[in-house]
């Protein structure tokens, strides 16, 4: 079932097939809930993906229909991939783009985690 607005889950989209294992991924971590890899593009020393395993869109998406087991586990993964990557201390910023006015690329939910530097004020100026 679709979340008003959002649209039907595409299987075929990037994070899908790699978590499908059709495409390779340099990951970092994986449990029942979430696989983190790295970003192929990366915008930091550390630029790490964390993905839910189920077939969300969105965070609006993924708030709807994700599980309480589901939520809970891909939040703990976000937490813990931070954490082991050492990133506590220096510190680090997550991210998730949502749809068009945050350029959204690929359309299963994911959250961007950047760290490795100084990260600098939160938003770019509008183009
Ligand atoms: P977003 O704009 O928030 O949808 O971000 C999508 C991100 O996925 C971008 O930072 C891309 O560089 C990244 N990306 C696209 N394809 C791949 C891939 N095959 N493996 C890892 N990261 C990817």
């Amino acid at each position: 079932m679709a979340v008003k607005g959002l649209g039907e889950y595409d299987d075929g989209n990037i994070f899908a097939r790699i978590l499908r294992g059709e495409l390779p991924a340099k990951r970092v971590y994986e449990d029942h809930w979430a696989l983190a890899f790295h970003d192929i593009a990366p915008q930091a020393p550390v630029h790490v993906l964390i993905i839910p395993k189920g077939r969300f869109i969105s965070l609006a998406d993924f708030a709807a229909r994700g599980s309480e087991a589901e939520i809970a586990g891909f939040w703990r993964a976000v937490g813990k991939v931070a954490h082991d990557l050492q990133l506590e201390a220096p510190g680090y910023r997550i991210l998730a783009n949502m749809g068009e006015d945050a350029g959204q690329e690929v359309p299963h939910f994911h959250v961007h985690l950047f760290g490795g530097r100084p990260l600098g004020r939160m938003l770019s100026k509008p183009a």
